[in-house]
């Protein structure tokens, strides 16, 4: 501490992309470029040289497999989903065919032309204004790095899986590879130089719920393993060397941060109700099978959302009605008796699948996706179909569409689904004749048409993240027009209102499971609009949980009202920001 101070507090600043605060010794990960020498071959060394990329490629492929089955059972099937990019990647018929042309051509060595054309295509894509095709470059250097190391029989430099002490990282960049080696228990945060709040660090270290800090600039070259840091995750800083006073403020904030985490222990298994009486259900968000027992964990009251294309996206060749079966009854088995709602296939738009390539389109989330798909692809929609009825008797399963546009859709779906349960009986297989269908709200013309909906169906789940996209026509994906997506914009709060209206005036229930439903901040919004359940991201339940429990319905009710007749989405937003503060302070405090 001495030596810290003798030293001077210094402090990097960047981007706070996951909340929390840390501190300990760094660990600089120096990503030391390879220097990839250039060898001339004889006409008779080729063809060796290409069989050797090709085992290198095959060698590549099979250690991404390997750490995405690792990231998929640790972490979820969406980080394992990150590495669909990296074999796509090894996929990549024209940059492997441009390489081989170069080994033929210039007569050189594989890692000299891998490395010349991968590093080309890179710079191009880093140097392009947008972030998702930035995060390309990262994943094509990443490939690139393991299919050297590979190719020249090095190990990979960093061994993240055996930290001997908890430390902080810093590095230039953390590639998902990286991250996803990480021994957990021993990382205390993150901080890179480069990154944005959706750049895989930023995606990783928030379902690590790990603190980051990302847009360090070049702290990784500053900044010396051993050094003493404190890294702050809410206002993006690490402060290397601090001063005792420093540490005596930031000690406030973390004993702030362990008192809260306790109260939100101490509400892990009581209900979400407010002071003056009304009870909402609170569920959770799964991908996976694996994932049930973090929802109980977390005090849900069950899963109001079971994202199942997950399943399909982390293998070679689509899951048979056999698999899906035993990944719908164990979730619905390790749930009972709360509910477990799933819902069909939602490919297309952001997801795509490395084993059914799905055609470029101009416009892939107006295009063939979702409900869309699965009733053109009817085999696909069977078997996922059959599993689900099949899965409800070993539970209390209940079953959603996605992107339900009109009621011709509903009714196709319906129809397919009487045929398989007709199936089903004749084959003596058993299932919940009674089984719940409900449709996810999610495009304008549902909520319009939603009466109709509401008439055949058991429940809505309204999907903000898909409803905001649509009605406002933002891009949910595109950080350029990122500040016009906005949960508390007019016309969405008018929407939920309406779908809320539809659905009571018919007896069935109305839940939000997109991300507004995992911020405590719209909680009392939501609540107030007269939305019966919430289902959230799993960490998230306890804060949204500990907000409800503190607020009053009539509270909720007077902020929606207001809302409803509110012509401004920020002066809305200001309003559900101040009575989240006002009723539950301790959600909120960042310094
Ligand atoms: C939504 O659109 O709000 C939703 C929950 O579905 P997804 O995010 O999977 O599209
Ligand atoms: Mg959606």
């Amino acid at each position: 501490m001495a030596e810290a101070s003798q030293k001077g507090e210094q402090v990097f600043r960047g981007i706070p992309v996951s909340a929390g605060v840390c501190r300990g010794r760094l660990l600089v990960i120096d990503r030391s470029r390879h220097s990839i020498g250039k060898r001339e071959l004889t006409e008779t060394e080729l063809q060796d040289e290409i069989s050797r990329l090709e085992r290198g490629l095959v060698q590549t492929r099979h250690q991404i497999l390997e750490v995405q089955r690792r990231v998929s059972q640790g972490m979820g099937a969406a980080e394992g989903s990150i590495f669909d990019a990296h074999l796509l990647v090894l996929e990549d018929r024209t940059l492997l065919d441009e390489v081989i042309r170069m080994i033929e051509t210039q007569r050189v060595n594989a890692e000299y032309a891998f490395h010349s054309v991968a590093e080309r295509y890179a710079t191009t894509l880093a140097a392009i204004e947008d972030d998702y095709l930035r995060e390309r470059a990262t994943d094509m250097r990443d490939v690139t790095t393991r299919v050297l190391n590979n190719l020249l029989g090095l190990e990979d430099e960093a061994d993240l899986r055996h930290l001997k002490e908890p430390c902080i990282i810093i590095s230039h960049d953390l590639t998902p590879s990286n991250t996803a080696q990480l021994d957990k228990r021993n990382v205390l945060g993150f901080g890179t130089d480069v990154g944005s709040k959706t750049s895989h660090t930023a995606i990783m270290a928030r379902s690590l719920r790990i603190p980051a800090v990302v847009g360090l600039k070049d702290a990784s070259l500053q900044l010396e393993s051993g050094q003493y840091a404190l890294l702050d995750g809410f206002n993006g800083v690490i402060i290397v060397n601090p001063t005792d006073q420093t540490l005596f403020e930031y000690g406030q904030l973390i004993k702030k941060q362990v008192s809260l985490e306790e109260k939100l222990r101490d509400i892990h298994q009581k209900p979400a109700v407010t002071l003056d009486g009304h009870r909402i259900l609170l569920s959770a968000n799964i991908e996976g099978p694996k994932d049930a027992e973090a929802v109980k964990l977390a005090g849900a009251e069950g899963v109001g959302l079971f994202r199942t294309e997950y399943l399909f996206i982390n293998r070679d060749v689509p899951p048979s009605e056999e698999q899906q079966f035993e990944a719908y009854s164990e979730a619905a088995r390790a749930l009972k008796p709360l509910p477990l709602v799933i819902r069909t296939l939602d490919l297309g738009g952001d997801k795509f699948l490395a084993h059914m390539p799905l055609p470029r389109e101009m416009n892939p989330f107006l295009g063939w996706r979702a409900i869309r798909f699965c009733l053109q692809e009817q085999d696909v929609f069977r078997e996922q179909l059959r599993a689900i009825l099949r899965a409800s008797a070993e539970g209390n399963v209940k079953m959603m569409y996605p992107m339900i546009s009109g009621l011709d859709e509903l009714n196709q779906a319906n129809a397919l689904v009487e045929l398989y349960k007709a199936e089903l009986r004749a084959e003596g297989l058993p299932f919940d004749e009674h089984l719940q269908i409900g449709a996810m709200i999610e495009t304008p013309s549902a909520v319009i048409v939603a009466d109709s909906l509401a008439k055949r169906l058991k429940f809505f789940s309204i999907g903000t993240n898909d409803l905001i996209q649509y009605s406002l026509a933002v891009d949910r994906m595109n950080e350029k027009i990122a500040h016009l997506y906005e949960p508390t914009h007019p016309a969405i709060v008018r929407l939920i209102k309406a779908t809320v209206d539809s659905a009571h005036r018919h007896k069935i229930t109305v839940s939000v499971c997109g991300e507004m439903a995992s911020d405590p901040v719209f909680a009392p919004l939501l609540l107030g609009l007269g939305v019966d359940e919430l289902s959230a991201a799993p960490p998230l339940v306890s804060p949204v949980k500990f907000l409800i429990r503190r607020l009053k319905l009539s509270e909720a009710k007077a902020l929606a009202d207001f809302a409803l007749a509110c012509e401004s989405a920020s002066e809305i937003l200001a309003r559900c920001q101040d009575l989240a503060r006002q009723v539950a302070p301790s959600l909120f405090e960042t310094k």
